[in-house]
């Protein structure tokens, strides 16, 4: 009996096995070249990185970091740095890969990157987080740059973290280089609206899905797993174009409430105590049980794995918005297919940050700064372009929105990549 309970659930949780087999799926409907797909499948090239750090009370601790550039076909390589305690070296190279074809299903001209170390950033001191920062930042500085690699922040980095690379990168250059990362504070050189970009193009895509599925979003309810800078910003823009935010969730625990959440409120009581729990007002639940809500909208905000072949069949949203990379496992995809769930995949509907990212590095690069509506209207440009893009493919492919995204994105790639030839 447990061993049927096991083994019905069974799925491969490998992160970078999953973006592979969605690579595959999307190649095979392109019909890809069986070389060209190898050469598109394979990170370009990897480090992996011990740092030795001084810690407060004089011991020295080895933390481990990688960075993985996935492709440079379109441009420099992009994608953000995670710390967190389950980095490992498959998660940042699956990481990497999707910002490659998150970079080229918005069609800005970057190839993928990814960064990871594992640690708790909550466990280290401010100035212990610093000397780790840039420990990492001076053993990449050679592989990053303006034009070949650009970080930018992830989970548990923040705008603070990229002034610090960018301080240590441009020490080792001997002057300033403002355009080495992006997301950083906009008096050092970031770009105004670059902090809501992640949820400001993931909303503007819900809305698009909300069109399709004949969802009026005003009268629409949404529940949000995850809290950070992606998932509390879209409850914020969500309330503001009138959906109901239902539920919401972080690490600590999820609150409900079906009359809908207070959400300049909810935000208020984060900052004050560090989570949603305890929300005067709304019930408490799991984080998992915010997935599985009576919802029109569900915006998975967190991490890669939470709807999976274990809980997919009771997920009862009509539109799912992945602001996280890799919430949904291929298995649990299927099935949401079957049940008619439009899912708007991490590599469209996260693409706001990045593309945001572009914006910033183009005025770091002309010096020439840009106002917050020129940026949110460039922004809800390309994430309308990318939408329609991406549904149509599907539509013509008789696909899901993933593959769709995948078959817009990968043809973008195999073209350069086949114009450009292989070297030598
Ligand atoms: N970390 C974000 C992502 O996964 C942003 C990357 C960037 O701006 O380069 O898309």
């Amino acid at each position: 009996m447990a061993v049927h309970a096991v083994s019905k659930v069974a799925e491969d949780l490998n992160p970078f096995r999953i973006a592979m087999h969605q690579f595959d799926t999307a190649a095979e409907k392109l019909k890809l070249d069986a070389g060209l797909r190898e050469v598109l499948r394979t990170p370009r090239r990897a480090l992996s990185l011990s740092l030795p750090i001084k810690m407060d009370s004089g011991a020295v601790k080895v933390f481990q970091g990688f960075r993985v550039q996935h492709n440079n076909a379109r441009g420099p390589c992009k994608g953000g740095i995670r710390y967190h305690p389950n980095v490992s070296f498959d998660e940042v190279q699956a990481l990497a890969s999707w910002m490659t074809w998150k970079c080229a299903t918005v069609n800005i001209p970057f190839g993928g990157a990814k960064g990871g170390i594992i640690c708790d950033p909550h466990k280290l001191s401010k100035s212990e987080l610093e000397r780790l920062t840039r420990r990492y930042a001076y053993e990449i500085s050679d592989f990053i740059g303006p034009d070949r690699d650009i970080p930018a922040p992830d989970v548990y980095t923040d705008a603070q973290v990229m002034a610090w690379i960018m301080d240590t990168y441009s020490m080792t250059r001997g002057h300033s280089v403002p355009g080495v990362v992006t997301g950083k504070p906009t008096f050092l050189g970031g770009s105004l609206g670059r902090h809501e970009a992640t949820a400001r193009g993931c909303v503007y895509v819900t809305r698009c899905a909300c069109e399709v599925k004949n969802i009026d979003h005003k009268r629409a309810t949404a529940a949000i797993q995850g809290f950070g800078n992606a998932g509390s910003i879209a409850a914020e823009l969500l309330a503001k174009i009138g959906m109901t935010v239902i539920a919401a969730s972080d690490s600590r625990g999820g609150i409900v409430n079906p009359k809908g959440l207070d959400i300049p409120k909810l935000v208020a009581h984060k900052s004050k105590t560090g989570s949603v729990a305890g929300f005067p007002g709304a019930k408490a639940i799991s984080s998992n049980d915010v997935l599985e809500l009576d919802c029109d909208v569900l915006i998975p905000a967190a991490l890669e794995n939470q709807i999976t072949l274990t809980n997919a069949h009771r997920i009862k949203a009509n539109v799912i918005a992945e602001a996280a990379n890799g919430p949904t496992t291929p298995g649990a995809d299927a099935i949401l297919r079957d049940k008619g769930v439009l899912v708007i995949p991490d590599i469209l509907a996260n693409a706001g940050g990045v593309t945001v990212s572009y914006f910033e590095w183009v005025q770091d690069l002309q010096e020439l700064f840009w106002d917050v509506e020129e940026v949110n209207r460039k922004l809800e440009k390309i994430m309308g372009k990318a939408f329609a893009d991406v549904h149509e493919c599907a539509k013509k492919f008789k696909t899901d929105m993933r593959t769709g995204a995948y078959v817009v994105a990968i043809d973008r790639v195999a073209k350069a990549t086949e114009s450009r030839g292989i070297w030598p």
